[in-house]
């Protein structure tokens, strides 16, 4: 009798987890049809937030990018790329050939943790340092008194733009919180560290991370119309006309077009599967009811929403021991974790096991629960992928280059070739991430269709967000500043 009490109280307790399962499932939803909302609540939000300042959760911030590199820039630029996670010093010369000559080195160092929460000062001051170590390697001879080095600087968050040099902090986003720096303009603080150290570099162009990637991407194939970020955080920009920029009127460009950073990451719709547990993380976030889209899609936020289903899934289920303490930490699984989870090929889960194991420290784990771990990654993953897919789409859209719109939208005039559209991409998730690289593939194929998906080429730029900052330093480097 104890034998089958036992027998029967594991099935009932297997049930709350198949239970568990199938709620996610539902709510991560990511239907064809559901998808297409979103493509369209992307379109009408990109209009909205064109149309008058706080018109939606979408900035649309301008960022006086109105012409792209082409090839013919010419001599060695550099660029100080501060992302979510690393901080990358980059030297790029330039040889203005067809095809354009580019070479570059780059140094690569994670960003400390503490200068995060730190104080501007402190992290102008690493960021200038670091210029200055790799800049002494130099022999120099390039450069002497009275020409300078420029630079551009890629800062990958919010930014409103005073010009292609200039721009003033929003707000922080992916963990960064230097109260002291919102408000400030963001290039004015790096010139002031570079001169404290007494260097002779001048900071000539101010860029968000994607509008690198766009440069970088558009100096090699000139159909890119757009540029992803799916890193630590996520993000997205354009090329957009110039008169569709209705909330500025009047604007000049000398090409008729701006680049616009959508900021994308604070896109909010409805039509987006939400769940309890993207609720909770917003919620318990240091910023809350803020980037809402990013919460759902990036690397910041991927690993701990797996956490949280996995813990609701031992509490509920009570059936595996006492909860390890370390499973209640916020973003103590990282999503490179989750991805080594999910992508574990091992016939009994060796690798799910020992993460499950040394990261959350859950002792021992019985091989069917793995299999819960990694169909709970999947689910999780599966919705990122498509939701970015069907942001990528909304763009294409607002664009008309869906292929919905005819003759007078992704086909042209004189005949029904549809245009190729190239979009650059970076950021780990998609570079480093095969499962997740294949479900967004898989959503742009879903929303659109094969035959016109094929048109749409994804790109990966490596390194294109520092890279393209120099580029438009040097594009941009006649412009006076200041
Ligand atoms: C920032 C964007 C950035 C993106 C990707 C977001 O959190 O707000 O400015 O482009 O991350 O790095
Ligand atoms: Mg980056």
């Amino acid at each position: 009798a104890v034998v089958v009490g036992r027998r029967v109280r594991s099935r009932r307790k297997w049930s709350k987890v198949v239970g568990v399962l199938r709620e996610l499932e539902e709510g991560c939803d990511t239907t064809v049809a559901r998808l297409k909302q979103v493509v369209d609540a992307m379109a009408v939000e990109m209009h909205a937030g064109l149309a008058s300042e706080g018109g939606s959760k979408l900035k649309m911030l301008l960022t006086y990018v109105d012409n792209l590199p082409n090839g013919t820039e010419r001599g060695t630029y550099y660029a100080l790329d501060l992302g979510g996670t690393y901080f990358r010093v980059l030297r790029v010369h330039l040889g203005g050939q067809r095809p354009p000559f580019l070479e570059h080195e780059v140094e690569r160092q994670p960003i400390p943790q503490h200068l995060m929460t730190s104080t501007s000062e402190d992290l102008f001051d690493f960021i200038a340092s670091s210029l200055q170590e790799f800049i002494d390697k130099e022999d120099g001879s390039e450069f002497s008194m009275g020409r300078g080095r420029e630079l551009g600087f890629t800062f990958s968050y919010p930014v409103k733009q005073m010009s292609v040099c200039s721009g003033i902090l929003i707000k922080w986003t992916k963990g960064f919180s230097i109260v002291d720096m919102v408000g400030r303009d963001v290039a004015e603080c790096l010139q002031e560290a570079l001169t404290r150290r007494g260097l002779d570099v001048k900071v000539a162009a101010l860029v968000n991370d994607t509008v690198g990637t766009l440069a970088l991407g558009h100096y090699h194939d000139v159909d890119t119309v757009a540029a992803i970020i799916i890193g630590t955080g996520t993000n997205a920009c354009y090329v957009e006309r110039a008169d569709a920029l209705i909330k500025c009127q009047g604007l000049l460009t000398t090409s008729g077009c701006m680049v616009v950073n959508m900021e994308w990451g604070n896109f909010w719709s409805s039509h987006l599967p939400r769940t309890s547990y993207d609720i909770d993380l917003d919620a318990e976030s240091p910023n809350p009811n803020d980037q809402g889209f990013e919460k759902m899609i990036s690397g910041m936020y991927l690993g701990d929403i797996v956490r949280r289903i996995i813990l609701r899934i031992l509490l509920e289920s009570n059936m595996f021991g006492p909860v390890s303490s370390k499973l209640s930490m916020p973003f103590i699984l990282r999503t490179p974790m989750m991805a080594a989870m999910h992508e574990d090929d091992s016939p009994d889960l060796r690798e799910v096991a020992r993460i499950l194991g040394d990261i959350l420290e859950i002792p021992y784990v019985p091989l069917k629960l793995r299999k819960v771990v990694v169909k709970v990654c999947d689910i999780v993953t599966r919705r990122a992928a498509r939701l970015a897919a069907a942001g990528i789409i909304g763009i294409l859209k607002k664009i008309g280059r869906d292929g919905s719109g005819g003759i007078t939208g992704f086909r042209s005039k004189s005949d029904s070739k549809i245009k190729r559209s190239v979009v650059a991409i970076e950021g780990g998730l998609y570079t480093s991430y095969t499962l997740f690289r294949e479900y967004l593939h898989e959503g742009l194929n879903d929303i659109l269709g094969e035959d016109v998906a094929k048109h749409v080429i994804l790109k990966i730029t490596e390194d294109g967000s520092g890279i393209g900052a120099a580029l438009l330093a040097a594009s941009y480097s006649s412009y006076k500043c200041g």
